[in-house]
């Protein structure tokens, strides 16, 4: 796609983005901004206001004053079905914009746009149906010496802060921004410092569908500043995160001032199970493009690849082939499949593990060195690497890695592969490749992880949550699970006799 200074998105024209806080676009209160780089070609594109404690602070406030005393509250459920399914329609209208935003920013192959509008556009819509379906429920009681009629109602949480990744950016706001305004709660976002481009083009959006003043609001800054503030505000009675494992610790430490309530959805290190009996054609690409999808920035991608002996030599072969034709590139160029990765900080992580994993033993048969070719010189690429003869007990086998490297191990009989499958502190994805029914329901019966998908890998649907087990956290995305995170539920008496 050939970008020009003609269909550049306004945002990346319109000089240094502002904060929305209370219905106003408004400078961060130090004046002080930070860049936003193309991880394709390491230019700025972009000044990003660098909002702190004291822009949290009036945003808090502002969604707090929504919440408490604004025509918010009056919101019948259809009135706020109707803001959801008209900032549906905006996204709909803007999304090839969006689309080059998250390329531009986050390195997101523009390729990928077609299932991401409507994975966007579903979610948008499923939670726009859900503001119209919550409700609570009547009780039949036991209670002697008199009639009571007992019943519960489900009424919003409150004011809701919100602190998610670069990774998705759009996703993870609207997983957010979904049940916050289907339940009628308010909301401060803080986006990542990596991504907050398309989060404030859709908060311009949302702007237009008449939602009142205050009820999003949007800071972005780094983490140790505006992100803490948030984490830690007195005001705030739930903060809703997505990121890592060590920030969703400190998130539920800050959180312990006023036990606000908390829901995380963190890392992984997810097993992915072949069988011998598996339909190859499909388990080969399967278990690439589990790994290497959004070049492995993915919480729940396929890392460990757990691959039964008698075809550990034969499914090595087949997937360090397959992974060399993928192609790697700028992420808006048309043909690329593999983007680079988010920022220059990510390629140094990504990049100390490739040479822990030589250090450590493992063989590299795909991959394995940044590539800095002509065209790809100045950008973070780094190619679908697979380690094989991966040992249970090494790093890479253990931590979070965030970049497209895969470590492959053999196992032998089913037993083993569960045992090997939950052999982490993790719990997020997981994914078997087989023909028996019967391995393929001890798997899902046996591994503990929040998603099981079997001869196929990230299924993603609005009506099923989605989230951890162990380490990867608590709480879930999408499905009518999350709304419970969302709501209060209020038990009522009325003695009738
Ligand atoms: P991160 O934890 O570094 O940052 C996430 C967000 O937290 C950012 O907005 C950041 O500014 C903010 N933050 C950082 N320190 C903070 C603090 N002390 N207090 C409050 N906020 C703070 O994660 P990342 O590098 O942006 O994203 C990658 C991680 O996210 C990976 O571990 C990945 O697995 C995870 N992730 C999980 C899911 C899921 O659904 N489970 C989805 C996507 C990404």
């Amino acid at each position: 796609m050939s970008i020009t200074a003609q269909n550049l998105p306004a945002i990346l024209t319109s000089g240094p983005t502002q904060l929305l806080i209370g219905g106003k676009w408004v400078d961060a209160s130090s004046g002080k901004t930070f860049a936003t780089v193309n991880p394709s070609t390491g230019e700025t594109i972009a000044q990003i206001a660098e909002g702190d404690r004291e822009d949290i602070d009036r945003a808090v406030a502002a969604a707090r004053h929504a919440f408490d005393e604004g025509p918010w509250r009056k919101f019948k459920p259809y009135d706020r079905q109707e803001i959801i399914l008209r900032l549906a329609d905006l996204v709909d209208r803007h999304f090839e914009e969006f689309a080059v935003i998250d390329a531009m920013e986050m390195g997101e192959p523009i390729t990928r746009r077609t299932n991401a509008r409507r994975r966007i556009l579903s979610l948008l819509r499923y939670y726009a149906g859900m503001a119209t379906a919550i409700h609570g429920e009547t009780v039949e009681n036991s209670m002697p010496g008199g009639d009571f009629t007992t019943f519960t109602r489900k009424e919003p949480v409150g004011v809701v802060g919100a602190i998610v990744p670069w990774n998705g950016p759009m996703v993870s706001w609207i997983w957010k921004l979904g049940p916050v305004l289907a339940t009628g709660c308010t909301a401060v976002y803080k986006p990542s410092e990596e991504a907050s481009l398309s989060a404030i083009r859709l908060a311009e959006l949302l702007c237009e569908t008449g939602i009142p003043d205050g009820v999003v609001n949007i800071v972005t800054g780094f983490g140790h500043g505006a992100g803490a503030a948030l984490a830690a505000h007195p005001g705030v009675d739930k903060i809703a995160f997505t990121g890592s494992v060590e920030t969703g610790q400190k998130i539920l430490m800050a959180s312990a001032g006023n036990l606000k309530r908390v829901t995380l959805e963190l890392g992984g290190k997810s097993p992915d199970i072949v069988f011998a009996d598996a339909d190859m054609d499909l388990a080969v690409p399967g278990a690439a493009m589990a790994c290497f999808g959004n070049t492995g920035q993915v919480c729940s991608a396929g890392t460990r690849l757990l691959i039964e002996d008698t075809i550990y030599d034969e499914f090595n072969e087949r997937l360090a082939a397959y992974a060399k034709t993928l192609k790697v590139g700028s992420a808006l160029e048309t043909e690329t499949q593999i983007g680079p990765l988010v920022s220059q900080k990510q390629l140094a992580r990504v990049s100390s593990y490739l040479d822990l994993g030589r250090a450590e033993g493992a063989k590299v048969i795909s991959g394995g060195e940044r590539l800095t070719d002509a065209g790809r010189d100045r950008g973070y690429f780094v190619p679908p690497t697979v380690f094989r003869d991966v040992e249970p007990d090494m790093r890479i086998a253990r931590e979070e890695i965030f970049g497209p490297v895969v470590g492959t191990m053999p196992f032998s009989g089913l037993e083993e592969a569960a045992r090997r499958g939950n052999d982490t502190h993790f719990g997020l994805g997981s994914g078997v490749w087989t023909r028996d029914v019967s391995k393929a329901h001890y798997l899902a019966n046996n591994i503990r992880a929040g998603s099981v998908w079997i001869n196929c890998y990230q299924m993603m649907d609005p009506a099923m949550p989605f989230g951890g087990y162990k380490m990867s956290g608590y709480g879930r995305e999408s499905g009518i699970a999350q709304f419970d995170d969302y709501l209060n539920v209020k038990a009522v008496w009325i003695r009738t006799a």
